[in-house]
Formats: structure tokens, C-alpha cells, sequence
């Protein structure tokens, strides 16, 4: 019995799977902020390189990986899928349960996939310089990394509060080259206007992308990188899905429940979008996606147009949303604290293909211990919520099912918080029906 199944270098897939051509219903289109009219694709040319809008509406099932791309992946992809037998003992379960290794690329999560890809179509493009925005630093690092990979300056905004309180991420972006501002800055209009406006504020995640827009936007050589949400982010992601479906087919084995914590849904889409096609052909398997309660979308919001950002600057994209304007809790696992979900992923839910699940950080940081304490590896708190669902469901299960779960990054630079919950010191937070029907008011009027 295999615990862990490595593939070669060749075996990297060379394409990326796009779900859009298999969707039964088309997806909702993208539409412009001001108008409310069907976006059009040079409405993007300011911000984004035209390679990469042409993948955001793409109708090719398959797209070619770029040799220089696959080059780069080469520094850590293939990624291990191992399995978690010591963890599957501690439960006593009967379930077979593995996990995709994401934590193995050098910033230490999924994000390279898509940083690596943005990167290198940018670069083609003849931009010299990408400008994004971060919270805690792991896209931020990831982009830098790309950005150094590949030969292009890179300028990321990091919320005031986490550049304060978090110094190591900052200190890796600058490692891999990158300028890295705390946001709001005094680098762009909306951020002199927010410290006028705001004085003293710690900043927020809406801010610091008004901020990356406007240099990109201003800039004649700059382009703006997002790291999730968008449909050519999911695209990328899909390398971690097709991977597994290979090691799995090594093993002789098929998946019957995925499960992948969701921010912004890249990561889980890039597990799960490859195997979609194999449940519309009438194959039974469940697809999880698992969010944190302090930021409740997919289980608690709408599907409707709403704003990317917080200031309502961006194009209204159709999603599962609990609003714009919504602050969640600080909880740790800062990469699921986003308003909305991508419309692919939001999409798959309106048609009923995937499930979604909320927990508190408490309850994710047992189950994480308890993986730490069995598997050795210490998780991403985001990771962590995706580990809590497929304890929860380990235990459910009466027959050998086979679960899967996207470990979408290590938890090295996150151990205040785990001293945290060491220490008591973590607190749970629930979010009323009252906070989220105020925030959610905004949405009809779009
Ligand atoms: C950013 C991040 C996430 C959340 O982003 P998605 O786009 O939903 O994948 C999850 N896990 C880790 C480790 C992250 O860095």
C-alpha cells in the first residue's frame, strides 16, 4: 500500500483544464461598474495583459502550459498526494484519507500556480512591473517570487495592520525582491485620501486593491495581478486537480469526496474543476468547499451581482456574496476573510454540483493540532478548515469511501496563532443574521 505517490518531472500536466466549456449553463458575464452593461474584453486592456483576458472568457476545453511556465513549475511540482494513514487511525475511521500537497512550492501554498502564469504573460506582453494587493503576504509573496522568477519589478500593498504585526511575510517579498508599501500608502491618490479620511487606520483588504488598481492604472508600464477569484486564477489552479487525478489513477484509486477550504475559491476549484466532468457523466462523488464562519458566503450570502473590492471600483461580477461592504472578524486564517466567491466556483453551487460547510477558527485549530500531531506537517489556518471537514466527514463515513483534500499551504509563518489557541487566547466570533442582511441590503440595489 502506497503512503505517498510522487510522479516525474514529465508528468507535470501541459495543460490546463477550462470547466467553462462544460458547464451546462453559461456563466453570467462580468459587467461594467458604471453601466451595468456585459463587460467588454478591452474594458480590461488597462489592467490586465490581453493573454490573460482572453483566458478569462476562453472556449478552448485545454490550454497549452507555456514551456517557460513548466520550467518554473519544475522547482516543486509534481507536488506529493499522501496519504494520512496515522491521522486515519487516530479517527478509527474507515474512510481512506489523502491529501494534495500544495505547501511543497516556495511560498509555501498554492498561489505560486497562477503567480508563476500571470508572471509569464505579462512579461510577453512587454510590462515591466505588476502591482498587487496582500493581507497577511502569502499572494504578495508568491507574486514577488514570480515576479523575481521571471524578471519584472513587482509593488504590493500590504494592509497597514498586517505589515505592522506580521513582519516575516514582508520580509520575504522584499528577500525576492519586490517593494512592498504598507496600505494605505502615501504612493496613490485613494490611499492619501484614506489617510485623510481614516487617520490611523489599519487598512483593509478593499483599500489596498483601490490602491494596486490606480498604480496599474497609472502606469503605462504596469499591470494589476489578482490572485484568486477570477476565472483564468482558477484555470491555473487546475495543474493541482490534474496531478491527482494521475496519482490517483498510479494508485488505482478514484476520489469520492473533495474537499478545499475557500476564500476566494482557487484553490478548491483547481482540485475539483477537473473532476467535474466526471460528475456530470453521472459519477457519484461529493465536492465540499469549506469556508470560515466569520465569513460566511457560500453558506449565508447571495448569488448576485456585487463589487470585487470595497470602495466599488471593480466590475460587478455574479456570486455568492454576503456584501461588499462587509468587515469580517480578524480570524487568522486571513485568506478566507473575502466577501465574495469566485463565479465559477459560485456557479457550480447555484447548480447544485458542490456543498459547502462554515466552521469557527476554535473547531479548525483541534482538528489542525490533531494532524500536526499525527502527520507532522503544521497547516495553513486556512488549510485548517478543509482538514475540519474532512475529520467531520471521516467520521461520518460507514463504508471505505476515499477523501481528497486540497492542503492548500503550511502554517510556518502563522504560529501566533497557533500559540494562540495554545494558550486559550483564540476566540470564536458568529456573525448575526442582522450584521449580514445590513451588508447583503446593499446587493438589490445593484
Ligand atoms: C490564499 C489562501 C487560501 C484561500 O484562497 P483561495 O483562492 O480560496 O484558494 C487558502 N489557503 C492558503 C494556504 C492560502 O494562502
Amino acid at each position: 500500500m502506497e503512503e505517498r505517490i510522487l510522479l516525474s518531472e514529465k508528468e507535470i500536466p501541459q495543460q490546463w483544464y477550462n470547466l467553462l466549456t462544460d458547464l451546462k449553463t453559461p456563466l453570467a458575464p462580468p459587467r461594467h461598474p458604471a453601466t451595468g452593461e456585459p463587460l467588454k474584453p478591452e474594458d480590461l486592456y488597462p489592467i490586465f495583459p490581453k493573454s490573460l483576458v482572453a483566458q478569462e472568457v476562453s472556449s478552448e476545453r485545454w490550454i497549452e502550459i507555456p514551456d517557460p511556465i513548466l520550467e518554473i513549475y519544475r522547482l516543486w511540482r509534481p507536488t506529493p498526494l499522501c496519504r494520512a494513514r496515522r491521522l486515519e487511525k487516530a479517527l478509527g475511521t474507515k474512510a481512506q484519507i489523502w491529501y494534495k500537497y500544495e505547501g511543497a512550492s516556495p511560498a509555501g501554498s498554492h498561489k505560486p500556480n497562477t503567480a508563476i502564469a500571470q508572471a509569464y504573460y505579462n512579461k510577453q506582453e512587454g510590462v515591466t512591473r505588476l502591482s498587487t494587493e496582500t493581507g497577511a503576504g502569502q499572494w504578495g509573496s508568491a507574486l514577488s517570487l514570480a515576479c523575481q522568477l521571471l524578471g519584472l519589478k513587482c509593488t504590493v500593498y500590504m494592509v497597514k495592520g498586517s505589515y505592522e504585526q506580521k513582519p516575516y511575510r514582508r520580509i520575504m517579498m522584499e528577500t525576492w525582491g519586490a517593494e512592498v508599501f504598507a496600505s494605505p500608502s502615501d504612493k496613490t491618490e485613494s490611499g492619501r485620501r484614506i489617510q485623510v479620511e481614516m487617520p490611523g487606520t489599519p487598512g483593509s483588504l478593499g483599500i489596498a486593491i483601490s490602491e494596486a488598481v490606480e498604480d496599474a492604472a497609472t502606469h503605462e508600464d504596469t499591470k494589476y495581478s489578482l490572485g484568486s477569484v477570477l476565472n483564468h486564477v482558477c484555470l491555473h489552479q487546475t495543474v493541482v486537480g490534474l496531478e491527482t487525478k494521475k496519482q490517483f489513477k498510479l494508485a488505482g484509486l478514484k476520489p469520492d469526496i473533495l474537499i478545499g477550504c475557500v476564500g476566494g475559491g482557487s484553490n478548491f476549484a483547481g482540485l475539483v474543476f477537473p473532476f467535474v466532468p466526471e460528475k456530470l457523466a453521472g459519477q457519484e462523488m461529493r465536492f465540499i468547499a469549506v469556508e470560515s464562519a466569520a465569513c460566511p458566503s457560500l453558506t449565508r450570502g447571495q448569488f448576485a451581482y456585487d463589487f470585487g473590492d470595497t470602495a466599488g471600483l471593480t466590475p460587478l461580477l455574479k456570486m455568492f456574496s454576503i456584501g461588499h461592504r462587509f468587515v469580517p472578524a480578524p480570524v487568522h486564517a486571513g485568506g478566507l476573510r473575502y466577501h465574495g466567491m469566485a463565479p465559477m466556483v459560485s456557479h457550480l453551487m447555484a447548480e447544485k454540483l458542490i456543498e459547502a460547510r462554515a466552521y469557527q477558527q476554535k473547531e479548525v485549530f483541534e482538528a489542525a493540532l490533531l494532524f500536526a500531531r499525527t502527520e507532522g506537517i503544521i497547516p495553513a489556518p486556512e488549510t485548517n478548515h478543509a482538514l475540519k471537514a474532512a475529520i467531520d466527514v471521516a467520521r461520518e463515513c460507514r463504508e471505505e469511501k476515499v477523501i481528497l483534500i486540497n492542503f492548500s499551504g503550511h502554517g510556518h509563518f502563522d504560529l501566533s496563532a497557533y500559540e494562540a489557541f495554545l494558550t486559550g487566547r483564540m476566540t470564536d466570533s458568529t456573525v448575526s443574521d442582522e450584521t449580514l442582511n445590513k451588508s447583503m441590503g446593499d446587493l438589490k440595489k445593484i
